[in-house]
Protein backbone atom coordinates (compact mmCIF):
# COMPACT_ATOMS: atom_id res chain seq x y z
CA UNK A 1 0.00 0.00 0.00
CA UNK A 2 0.94 3.36 -0.37
CA UNK A 3 0.36 6.73 0.90
CA UNK A 4 -0.51 8.94 -2.30
CA UNK A 5 -1.69 11.57 -0.54
CA UNK A 6 0.77 12.46 2.01
CA UNK A 7 4.31 11.50 -0.07
CA UNK A 8 5.96 12.50 -2.95
CA UNK A 9 9.18 11.97 -4.51
CA UNK A 10 11.53 14.73 -4.39
CA UNK A 11 14.62 16.08 -3.47
CA UNK A 12 15.15 20.03 -3.18
CA UNK A 13 13.49 20.65 -6.67
CA UNK A 14 10.36 18.51 -5.17
CA UNK A 15 10.13 20.86 -2.22
CA UNK A 16 7.12 23.22 -3.24
CA UNK A 17 5.17 20.25 -4.30
CA UNK A 18 6.61 18.58 -1.01
CA UNK A 19 4.74 21.49 0.94
CA UNK A 20 1.30 21.59 -1.11
CA UNK A 21 1.07 17.75 -0.46
CA UNK A 22 2.41 17.92 3.21
CA UNK A 23 -0.15 20.85 4.04
CA UNK A 24 -2.66 19.11 2.33
CA UNK A 25 -2.04 16.01 4.46
CA UNK A 26 -1.81 17.93 8.04
CA UNK A 27 -5.73 17.97 8.09
CA UNK A 28 -6.19 16.57 11.39
CA UNK A 29 -8.76 14.11 10.10
CA UNK A 30 -6.16 13.32 7.02
CA UNK A 31 -3.14 12.95 8.60
CA UNK A 32 -1.46 10.38 10.47
CA UNK A 33 0.94 9.29 12.87
CA UNK A 34 3.78 7.54 11.46
CA UNK A 35 5.34 4.64 13.37
CA UNK A 36 8.98 4.01 11.95
CA UNK A 37 10.39 0.55 12.38
CA UNK A 38 8.17 -2.72 12.07
CA UNK A 39 9.38 -5.09 14.29
CA UNK A 40 7.94 -5.76 17.54
CA UNK A 41 8.00 -2.14 19.37
CA UNK A 42 6.55 -0.66 16.07
CA UNK A 43 4.04 -3.28 15.44
CA UNK A 44 2.46 -3.40 19.09
CA UNK A 45 2.63 0.56 18.78
CA UNK A 46 0.32 1.07 15.26
CA UNK A 47 -1.79 -1.42 16.78
CA UNK A 48 -2.14 0.30 19.82
CA UNK A 49 -1.85 3.88 18.22
CA UNK A 50 -5.09 2.56 15.88
CA UNK A 51 -7.56 1.24 18.78
CA UNK A 52 -6.65 4.77 21.07
CA UNK A 53 -6.60 7.18 18.01
CA UNK A 54 -9.92 8.77 16.78
CA UNK A 55 -11.71 6.28 13.99
CA UNK A 56 -10.63 8.97 11.50
CA UNK A 57 -6.78 8.87 12.45
CA UNK A 58 -4.31 7.16 10.12
CA UNK A 59 -1.69 5.02 11.09
CA UNK A 60 1.40 4.81 9.34
CA UNK A 61 3.92 2.13 9.97
CA UNK A 62 7.49 2.54 8.08
CA UNK A 63 9.98 -0.45 7.55
CA UNK A 64 13.03 -0.52 5.50
CA UNK A 65 13.19 -4.03 5.17
CA UNK A 66 9.82 -4.63 3.56
CA UNK A 67 9.51 -7.35 6.21
CA UNK A 68 6.99 -5.74 8.60
CA UNK A 69 6.11 -7.32 12.15
CA UNK A 70 9.75 -9.34 12.28
CA UNK A 71 12.52 -7.37 13.29
CA UNK A 72 15.52 -9.75 14.05
CA UNK A 73 14.03 -11.46 16.89
CA UNK A 74 11.39 -12.99 14.80
CA UNK A 75 12.50 -13.04 10.96
CA UNK A 76 11.57 -15.67 8.96
CA UNK A 77 15.18 -17.89 9.41
CA UNK A 78 15.63 -21.47 7.93
CA UNK A 79 16.80 -22.51 11.77
CA UNK A 80 13.47 -22.73 14.46
CA UNK A 81 15.14 -20.54 17.16
CA UNK A 82 12.97 -21.18 19.94
CA UNK A 83 11.74 -18.10 21.75
CA UNK A 84 13.40 -17.79 25.58
CA UNK A 85 9.90 -16.60 26.95
CA UNK A 86 7.28 -19.10 27.68
CA UNK A 87 4.21 -19.05 25.25
CA UNK A 88 1.92 -18.09 28.27
CA UNK A 89 3.85 -14.86 28.90
CA UNK A 90 4.13 -14.04 25.00
CA UNK A 91 0.97 -12.27 24.04
CA UNK A 92 1.31 -8.94 22.53
CA UNK A 93 -1.32 -7.30 24.52
CA UNK A 94 -1.11 -7.21 28.04
CA UNK A 95 -4.72 -6.99 28.67
CA UNK A 96 -5.72 -10.30 26.67
CA UNK A 97 -2.51 -12.89 28.17
CA UNK A 98 -4.25 -15.82 26.30
CA UNK A 99 -3.90 -13.97 23.14
CA UNK A 100 -1.21 -15.81 21.82
CA UNK A 101 -1.62 -19.50 23.04
CA UNK A 102 -5.22 -19.37 21.86
CA UNK A 103 -3.76 -18.02 18.62
CA UNK A 104 -1.31 -21.49 18.73
CA UNK A 105 -3.96 -23.59 19.10
CA UNK A 106 -5.76 -22.43 15.70
CA UNK A 107 -4.22 -20.51 13.24
CA UNK A 108 -0.78 -22.05 15.07
CA UNK A 109 -2.04 -25.85 15.02
CA UNK A 110 -0.70 -26.40 11.28
CA UNK A 111 2.88 -25.94 12.83
CA UNK A 112 3.17 -28.75 15.27
CA UNK A 113 6.74 -29.23 15.25
CA UNK A 114 7.18 -25.09 15.94
CA UNK A 115 5.77 -25.74 19.52
CA UNK A 116 8.04 -27.68 21.91
CA UNK A 117 6.14 -28.86 25.06
CA UNK A 118 8.27 -29.17 27.93
CA UNK A 119 8.27 -29.23 31.78
CA UNK A 120 9.12 -25.68 31.90
CA UNK A 121 6.14 -24.80 29.25
CA UNK A 122 5.17 -24.56 26.11
CA UNK A 123 8.22 -22.77 23.58
CA UNK A 124 7.32 -21.72 20.13
CA UNK A 125 9.29 -21.36 17.45
CA UNK A 126 10.21 -17.49 17.19
CA UNK A 127 9.90 -17.62 13.06
CA UNK A 128 6.10 -19.12 14.26
CA UNK A 129 5.76 -15.78 16.37
CA UNK A 130 6.64 -13.83 13.79
CA UNK A 131 3.88 -15.12 11.65
CA UNK A 132 1.76 -14.64 14.79
CA UNK A 133 2.74 -10.48 14.52
CA UNK A 134 2.02 -10.73 11.28
CA UNK A 135 -1.54 -12.21 11.29
CA UNK A 136 -2.46 -9.83 14.52
CA UNK A 137 -1.17 -6.75 12.64
CA UNK A 138 -3.29 -7.99 9.24
CA UNK A 139 -6.11 -8.70 11.60
CA UNK A 140 -6.12 -5.00 12.86
CA UNK A 141 -5.70 -3.47 9.38
CA UNK A 142 -8.62 -5.75 8.37
CA UNK A 143 -11.02 -4.34 11.64
CA UNK A 144 -9.56 -1.15 10.94
CA UNK A 145 -10.76 -0.96 7.47
CA UNK A 146 -7.36 -0.01 6.32
CA UNK A 147 -6.12 2.38 8.37
CA UNK A 148 -3.15 1.20 9.51
CA UNK A 149 -0.72 1.45 5.91
CA UNK A 150 2.40 -0.36 5.80
CA UNK A 151 5.41 2.04 3.89
CA UNK A 152 8.49 0.51 2.85
CA UNK A 153 10.54 3.17 3.53
CA UNK A 154 13.59 4.00 5.28
CA UNK A 155 13.25 7.12 7.19
CA UNK A 156 16.47 8.94 6.79
CA UNK A 157 15.47 12.51 8.26
CA UNK A 158 12.85 14.27 10.37
CA UNK A 159 12.25 17.92 9.25
CA UNK A 160 10.62 20.48 10.84
CA UNK A 161 7.04 21.46 8.82
CA UNK A 162 8.11 24.21 5.99
CA UNK A 163 5.44 26.84 7.63
CA UNK A 164 6.02 28.27 10.89
CA UNK A 165 3.56 27.58 13.45
CA UNK A 166 2.66 24.53 11.99
CA UNK A 167 2.71 20.83 14.11
CA UNK A 168 4.59 17.74 12.86
CA UNK A 169 7.26 16.70 11.01
CA UNK A 170 7.99 15.65 7.59
CA UNK A 171 10.55 12.56 7.24
CA UNK A 172 12.81 12.52 4.93
CA UNK A 173 13.13 8.61 3.02
CA UNK A 174 16.05 7.34 1.64
CA UNK A 175 14.41 6.82 -1.46
CA UNK A 176 13.67 10.77 -2.06
CA UNK A 177 9.55 10.54 -0.68
CA UNK A 178 8.81 12.64 2.01
CA UNK A 179 5.74 11.97 4.18
CA UNK A 180 3.84 14.36 6.22
CA UNK A 181 3.32 13.35 10.02
CA UNK A 182 0.99 14.96 12.95
CA UNK A 183 3.02 12.97 15.06
CA UNK A 184 6.46 10.21 14.89
CA UNK A 185 7.00 7.43 16.70
CA UNK A 186 10.74 6.03 16.68
CA UNK A 187 10.44 2.08 17.31
CA UNK A 188 13.80 1.04 15.45
CA UNK A 189 15.38 -1.51 18.18
CA UNK A 190 18.70 -0.30 19.05
CA UNK A 191 20.88 -2.46 16.84
CA UNK A 192 23.77 -0.41 15.08
CA UNK A 193 22.45 -0.42 11.26
CA UNK A 194 25.84 -1.07 9.60
CA UNK A 195 28.15 -3.15 11.25
CA UNK A 196 31.47 -4.49 9.33
CA UNK A 197 31.51 -8.08 7.76
CA UNK A 198 33.55 -10.23 5.68
CA UNK A 199 34.45 -13.40 5.04
CA UNK A 200 35.92 -13.81 8.43
CA UNK A 201 35.00 -11.76 10.81
CA UNK A 202 31.22 -10.62 11.09
CA UNK A 203 29.77 -8.15 13.70
CA UNK A 204 26.59 -9.04 12.84
CA UNK A 205 25.54 -12.52 14.03
CA UNK A 206 22.15 -12.20 12.69
CA UNK A 207 23.01 -11.86 9.22
CA UNK A 208 22.46 -15.12 7.45
CA UNK A 209 26.01 -14.81 5.83
CA UNK A 210 27.19 -15.00 9.52
CA UNK A 211 27.07 -19.00 9.27
CA UNK A 212 27.51 -19.47 5.09
CA UNK A 213 30.73 -21.03 3.67
CA UNK A 214 31.84 -22.96 7.09
CA UNK A 215 34.16 -25.63 6.37
CA UNK A 216 31.97 -27.35 8.93
CA UNK A 217 34.98 -28.86 10.47
CA UNK A 218 37.39 -26.29 11.35
CA UNK A 219 37.09 -23.88 14.16
CA UNK A 220 34.59 -20.88 14.86
CA UNK A 221 34.86 -18.52 17.38
CA UNK A 222 31.94 -16.71 18.80
CA UNK A 223 32.80 -13.41 21.22
CA UNK A 224 29.82 -13.61 23.79
CA UNK A 225 28.28 -16.24 25.90
CA UNK A 226 24.77 -15.15 26.12
CA UNK A 227 21.72 -15.52 24.45
CA UNK A 228 23.03 -14.82 20.94
CA UNK A 229 25.84 -17.35 21.53
CA UNK A 230 23.07 -19.78 22.41
CA UNK A 231 21.11 -18.99 18.79
CA UNK A 232 24.39 -19.25 17.00
CA UNK A 233 25.61 -22.64 18.36
CA UNK A 234 22.26 -24.16 17.76
CA UNK A 235 22.22 -22.82 13.92
CA UNK A 236 25.50 -24.09 13.19
CA UNK A 237 24.80 -27.75 14.67
CA UNK A 238 21.55 -27.85 12.74
CA UNK A 239 23.23 -26.93 9.48
CA UNK A 240 25.61 -30.07 10.10
CA UNK A 241 28.27 -28.09 11.14
CA UNK A 242 30.52 -30.13 13.59
CA UNK A 243 34.01 -28.34 14.04
CA UNK A 244 35.03 -26.97 17.32
CA UNK A 245 33.28 -23.70 18.76
CA UNK A 246 34.65 -21.68 21.00
CA UNK A 247 32.43 -19.21 22.99
CA UNK A 248 34.82 -16.59 24.88
CA UNK A 249 33.76 -14.21 27.33
CA UNK A 250 35.29 -12.48 30.37
CA UNK A 251 33.12 -14.09 32.59
CA UNK A 252 31.77 -17.30 30.83
CA UNK A 253 28.53 -16.70 32.13
CA UNK A 254 25.90 -19.02 30.38
CA UNK A 255 21.86 -18.32 30.12
CA UNK A 256 20.35 -20.68 32.63
CA UNK A 257 17.62 -22.47 31.62
CA UNK A 258 13.98 -21.99 32.34
CA UNK A 259 12.09 -24.73 34.95
CA UNK A 260 8.90 -25.84 35.73
CA UNK A 261 6.56 -22.88 36.85
CA UNK A 262 6.92 -23.45 40.65
CA UNK A 263 5.45 -21.19 43.68
CA UNK A 264 5.78 -17.34 43.00
CA UNK A 265 7.72 -14.93 45.41
CA UNK A 266 5.93 -11.57 46.63
CA UNK A 267 7.57 -8.24 45.26
CA UNK A 268 9.72 -6.90 47.93
CA UNK A 269 10.05 -3.54 49.46
CA UNK A 270 13.40 -2.38 49.45
CA UNK A 271 14.27 0.50 51.67
CA UNK A 272 15.15 3.36 50.10
CA UNK A 273 18.80 3.61 51.07
CA UNK A 274 19.20 0.10 48.98
CA UNK A 275 17.40 1.49 46.21
CA UNK A 276 20.13 4.50 45.60
CA UNK A 277 23.17 2.10 45.58
CA UNK A 278 24.25 -1.02 43.35
CA UNK A 279 25.63 -3.17 46.69
CA UNK A 280 22.85 -2.41 48.93
CA UNK A 281 20.57 -3.54 46.36
CA UNK A 282 22.37 -6.39 45.79
CA UNK A 283 22.38 -7.69 49.37
CA UNK A 284 19.26 -7.19 49.72
CA UNK A 285 18.27 -9.16 46.81
CA UNK A 286 20.28 -11.54 48.28
CA UNK A 287 18.58 -11.35 51.69
CA UNK A 288 15.80 -12.21 49.94
CA UNK A 289 17.03 -15.57 47.86
CA UNK A 290 17.74 -16.55 50.89
CA UNK A 291 14.38 -16.21 52.83
CA UNK A 292 12.76 -17.49 49.46
CA UNK A 293 15.63 -20.81 50.13
CA UNK A 294 14.44 -21.43 53.48
CA UNK A 295 10.90 -21.51 51.94
CA UNK A 296 12.06 -24.28 49.42
CA UNK A 297 11.60 -21.41 46.71
CA UNK A 298 14.19 -21.19 44.39
CA UNK A 299 15.79 -17.63 42.80
CA UNK A 300 14.16 -18.14 39.19
CA UNK A 301 10.87 -16.82 41.37
CA UNK A 302 12.89 -14.03 43.34
CA UNK A 303 13.98 -12.94 39.84
CA UNK A 304 10.74 -12.59 38.40
CA UNK A 305 9.07 -11.37 41.64
CA UNK A 306 11.69 -7.96 40.66
CA UNK A 307 10.34 -7.83 37.11
CA UNK A 308 7.48 -4.55 37.89
CA UNK A 309 10.03 -2.90 40.12
CA UNK A 310 13.29 -2.99 38.09
CA UNK A 311 12.22 -0.05 35.74
CA UNK A 312 11.65 2.12 39.24
CA UNK A 313 14.78 0.65 40.91
CA UNK A 314 17.11 1.74 37.84
CA UNK A 315 15.27 5.18 37.68
CA UNK A 316 16.54 5.33 41.28
CA UNK A 317 19.77 4.66 40.81
CA UNK A 318 22.52 7.50 39.89
CA UNK A 319 24.28 7.72 36.88
CA UNK A 320 27.39 6.25 38.68
CA UNK A 321 25.23 3.62 39.86
CA UNK A 322 23.96 2.56 36.73
CA UNK A 323 27.55 2.73 35.32
CA UNK A 324 28.87 0.31 38.37
CA UNK A 325 25.73 -2.08 37.31
CA UNK A 326 26.43 -2.46 33.68
CA UNK A 327 30.36 -2.82 34.70
CA UNK A 328 29.98 -5.24 37.01
CA UNK A 329 25.84 -7.04 37.72
CA UNK A 330 24.75 -7.03 34.15
CA UNK A 331 26.70 -10.27 33.12
CA UNK A 332 24.98 -11.87 36.27
CA UNK A 333 21.60 -10.20 35.98
CA UNK A 334 21.41 -11.21 32.29
CA UNK A 335 21.99 -14.49 32.77
CA UNK A 336 19.63 -14.79 35.68
CA UNK A 337 16.95 -12.98 34.05
CA UNK A 338 16.57 -13.84 30.33
CA UNK A 339 16.65 -17.50 30.38
CA UNK A 340 16.68 -19.92 27.58
CA UNK A 341 13.95 -22.69 26.43
CA UNK A 342 14.92 -26.34 28.20
CA UNK A 343 15.66 -27.79 24.60
CA UNK A 344 18.89 -25.08 23.71
CA UNK A 345 19.88 -25.49 27.16
CA UNK A 346 20.04 -29.37 26.95
CA UNK A 347 22.30 -29.56 23.25
CA UNK A 348 24.14 -26.60 24.83
CA UNK A 349 25.21 -28.79 27.43
CA UNK A 350 25.65 -32.06 25.20
CA UNK A 351 27.83 -30.19 22.99
CA UNK A 352 29.94 -29.24 25.96
CA UNK A 353 29.77 -32.57 27.63
CA UNK A 354 31.58 -34.05 24.32
CA UNK A 355 33.70 -31.46 23.85
CA UNK A 356 32.48 -29.73 20.85
CA UNK A 357 32.08 -26.28 22.70
CA UNK A 358 34.24 -24.86 24.69
CA UNK A 359 33.56 -21.62 27.19
CA UNK A 360 36.63 -20.33 27.95
CA UNK A 361 37.07 -16.98 29.99
CA UNK A 362 39.20 -14.61 28.42
CA UNK A 363 39.02 -11.11 26.89
CA UNK A 364 39.90 -10.43 23.74
CA UNK A 365 43.26 -8.35 23.00
CA UNK A 366 43.43 -8.29 19.07
CA UNK A 367 42.12 -10.46 15.76
CA UNK A 368 45.13 -11.02 13.77
CA UNK A 369 44.22 -11.60 10.37
CA UNK A 370 45.14 -14.22 7.44
CA UNK A 371 43.79 -15.23 4.12
CA UNK A 372 40.79 -17.24 5.13
CA UNK A 373 41.91 -17.26 8.71
CA UNK A 374 41.90 -15.18 12.08
CA UNK A 375 43.86 -15.69 15.16
CA UNK A 376 42.70 -14.34 17.95
CA UNK A 377 45.12 -13.39 20.87
CA UNK A 378 43.15 -12.86 24.67
CA UNK A 379 44.03 -12.88 27.79
CA UNK A 380 42.57 -15.78 30.19
CA UNK A 381 40.49 -14.28 33.06
CA UNK A 382 41.24 -13.91 35.86
CA UNK A 383 45.03 -14.38 35.57
CA UNK A 384 45.86 -12.46 32.72
CA UNK A 385 47.78 -14.83 30.92
CA UNK A 386 48.05 -14.15 27.26
CA UNK A 387 46.99 -17.11 24.78
CA UNK A 388 45.48 -17.49 21.66
CA UNK A 389 43.28 -19.14 19.22
CA UNK A 390 42.80 -19.97 15.10
CA UNK A 391 39.35 -20.08 13.50
CA UNK A 392 38.03 -20.14 9.93
CA UNK A 393 35.60 -17.29 11.18
CA UNK A 394 35.05 -15.24 14.38
CA UNK A 395 31.28 -13.75 15.20
CA UNK A 396 30.54 -11.21 17.69
CA UNK A 397 27.74 -11.87 19.99
CA UNK A 398 28.25 -9.29 22.32
CA UNK A 399 24.85 -8.10 23.42
CA UNK A 400 23.18 -4.88 22.43
CA UNK A 401 25.42 -1.99 21.48
CA UNK A 402 24.71 1.64 22.38
CA UNK A 403 23.29 3.82 19.42
CA UNK A 404 26.18 6.44 19.23
CA UNK A 405 27.29 4.64 16.20
CA UNK A 406 24.61 3.61 15.03
CA UNK A 407 24.34 5.58 11.79
CA UNK A 408 21.12 6.42 10.19
CA UNK A 409 18.01 8.20 11.32
CA UNK A 410 18.85 7.92 14.91
CA UNK A 411 22.16 9.09 14.07
CA UNK A 412 20.77 12.12 12.27
CA UNK A 413 18.39 12.65 15.10
CA UNK A 414 21.61 13.13 17.46
CA UNK A 415 24.01 14.89 15.30
CA UNK A 416 20.83 17.48 14.78
CA UNK A 417 19.71 17.87 18.72
CA UNK A 418 16.26 16.98 17.98
CA UNK A 419 17.30 13.73 20.55
CA UNK A 420 19.85 13.13 23.05
CA UNK A 421 21.45 9.82 24.77
CA UNK A 422 20.34 8.81 28.20
CA UNK A 423 22.58 9.23 30.52
CA UNK A 424 24.68 5.49 29.96
CA UNK A 425 24.57 6.24 26.16
CA UNK A 426 22.74 2.74 25.29
CA UNK A 427 19.82 4.63 23.56
CA UNK A 428 17.30 7.84 23.38
CA UNK A 429 16.36 9.88 26.60
CA UNK A 430 12.91 9.89 27.04
CA UNK A 431 10.48 11.21 29.81
CA UNK A 432 8.71 8.61 31.56
CA UNK A 433 6.19 8.78 29.45
CA UNK A 434 8.09 7.88 26.13
CA UNK A 435 8.66 11.47 24.45
CA UNK A 436 11.83 12.32 22.90
CA UNK A 437 14.23 14.50 25.10
CA UNK A 438 15.74 16.86 22.84
CA UNK A 439 19.54 18.21 23.46
CA UNK A 440 18.63 21.29 25.07
CA UNK A 441 16.64 18.80 27.53
CA UNK A 442 13.61 19.56 26.04
CA UNK A 443 10.73 17.55 25.59
CA UNK A 444 10.28 17.16 21.58
CA UNK A 445 6.87 17.90 20.33
CA UNK A 446 5.12 15.07 18.89
CA UNK A 447 8.14 12.74 19.02
CA UNK A 448 7.72 9.49 20.60
CA UNK A 449 10.06 6.22 21.13
CA UNK A 450 9.54 3.11 22.46
CA UNK A 451 11.10 -0.60 23.04
CA UNK A 452 15.03 -1.39 23.16
CA UNK A 453 15.46 2.07 21.82
CA UNK A 454 14.93 3.87 25.39
CA UNK A 455 16.66 0.67 27.45
CA UNK A 456 18.78 3.42 29.08
CA UNK A 457 16.08 4.86 30.55
CA UNK A 458 13.69 2.17 31.48
CA UNK A 459 16.67 -1.08 31.43
CA UNK A 460 13.97 -3.68 31.37
CA UNK A 461 11.84 -3.16 27.93
CA UNK A 462 13.33 -5.72 26.00
CA UNK A 463 11.02 -8.68 25.57
CA UNK A 464 7.38 -8.89 24.60
CA UNK A 465 6.07 -8.95 28.02
CA UNK A 466 7.28 -5.22 28.68
CA UNK A 467 7.17 -3.81 25.67
CA UNK A 468 4.03 -3.93 25.65
CA UNK A 469 2.72 -2.61 28.30
CA UNK A 470 5.39 0.54 26.59
CA UNK A 471 3.02 0.61 23.63
CA UNK A 472 -0.41 0.64 25.17
CA UNK A 473 1.02 3.47 27.71
CA UNK A 474 2.63 5.39 24.66
CA UNK A 475 -0.47 5.15 22.54
CA UNK A 476 -2.93 6.31 25.24
CA UNK A 477 -0.34 8.99 26.21
CA UNK A 478 -0.35 9.95 22.56
CA UNK A 479 -3.68 10.18 22.02
CA UNK A 480 -4.56 12.18 25.19
CA UNK A 481 -1.56 14.93 23.94
CA UNK A 482 -2.96 15.19 20.43
CA UNK A 483 -6.69 15.60 21.94
CA UNK A 484 -5.59 18.34 23.91
CA UNK A 485 -3.48 19.80 20.85
CA UNK A 486 -6.75 19.37 18.83
CA UNK A 487 -9.06 21.33 21.52
CA UNK A 488 -6.26 24.01 21.51
CA UNK A 489 -6.68 24.92 18.05
C1 LIG B 1 17.60 -12.66 18.58
C2 LIG B 1 16.62 -12.16 19.55
C3 LIG B 1 15.75 -13.04 20.17
C4 LIG B 1 14.79 -12.59 21.05
N1 LIG B 1 13.94 -13.47 21.62
C5 LIG B 1 12.97 -13.01 22.44
C6 LIG B 1 12.01 -13.90 23.02
O1 LIG B 1 12.07 -15.10 22.83
N2 LIG B 1 11.05 -13.38 23.82
C7 LIG B 1 10.98 -12.05 24.08
O2 LIG B 1 10.08 -11.61 24.79
N3 LIG B 1 11.89 -11.20 23.57
C8 LIG B 1 12.86 -11.65 22.76
N4 LIG B 1 13.77 -10.78 22.25
C9 LIG B 1 13.71 -9.39 22.66
C10 LIG B 1 12.59 -8.56 21.99
O3 LIG B 1 11.57 -9.29 21.45
C11 LIG B 1 13.19 -7.61 21.03
O4 LIG B 1 14.00 -6.76 21.77
C12 LIG B 1 12.10 -6.82 20.32
O5 LIG B 1 11.50 -7.66 19.38
C13 LIG B 1 12.68 -5.57 19.74
O6 LIG B 1 11.81 -5.03 18.82
P1 LIG B 1 12.04 -3.64 18.12
O7 LIG B 1 10.91 -3.51 17.19
O8 LIG B 1 12.20 -2.56 19.13
O9 LIG B 1 13.45 -3.74 17.40
P2 LIG B 1 13.88 -4.58 16.07
O10 LIG B 1 13.39 -5.97 16.13
O11 LIG B 1 15.33 -4.33 15.96
O12 LIG B 1 13.07 -3.85 14.93
C14 LIG B 1 13.38 -2.55 14.50
C15 LIG B 1 12.89 -2.45 13.07
O13 LIG B 1 13.03 -1.10 12.65
C16 LIG B 1 13.48 -1.07 11.31
N5 LIG B 1 14.12 0.23 11.14
C17 LIG B 1 15.19 0.70 11.82
N6 LIG B 1 15.47 1.97 11.42
C18 LIG B 1 14.56 2.29 10.48
C19 LIG B 1 14.32 3.46 9.70
N7 LIG B 1 15.09 4.56 9.83
N8 LIG B 1 13.29 3.46 8.82
C20 LIG B 1 12.49 2.35 8.69
N9 LIG B 1 12.68 1.21 9.39
C21 LIG B 1 13.69 1.18 10.29
C22 LIG B 1 14.43 -2.26 11.22
O14 LIG B 1 14.58 -2.68 9.88
C23 LIG B 1 13.71 -3.29 12.09
O15 LIG B 1 12.84 -4.10 11.35
C24 LIG B 1 14.74 -11.22 21.36
C25 LIG B 1 15.64 -10.32 20.76
C26 LIG B 1 16.57 -10.79 19.86
C27 LIG B 1 17.52 -9.80 19.23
Amino acid sequence: MVVQAKTVAGGASARTLDNQIARAGTEPSETGVVVVGAGFSGTIAAIQLRRHLPVTQNVYLTERSGSFARGVAFAHTTTAHLLNVRAANMSAFADDPGHFERWLGTQGAQFPEEQLRTAAGTFATRRLYGKYLEATLHSEIAVSGGKVELLTEEVLALEAPLEAGEDGHLLRCRGGRTIAAQAVVLATGNLPAHRPCDDVEFHDPWTPKALTGLDPHAPVIIVGTGLTMVDLVLALHTQGFRGPIIALSRRGLVPQPHEAVGPSWPAPVFSDAASGSVLRLMQAIRAELRAAAAQNIGWRAVIDSLRPLTAKLWRGLPAAERARFLRHIRPYWDIHRHRTAPPAAELLNRLRANGTLRIIRGRVAEVRRGPGLAEVIYNECPAGVGKSLAAQRVIYATGLQGVRDSGGLVAALLASGQARLDGQGLGLDVTQTLGVIDSHGKTARNLWALGPIVRGVFWECLAVPDIRLQADQLARELALAMAEEAAAF
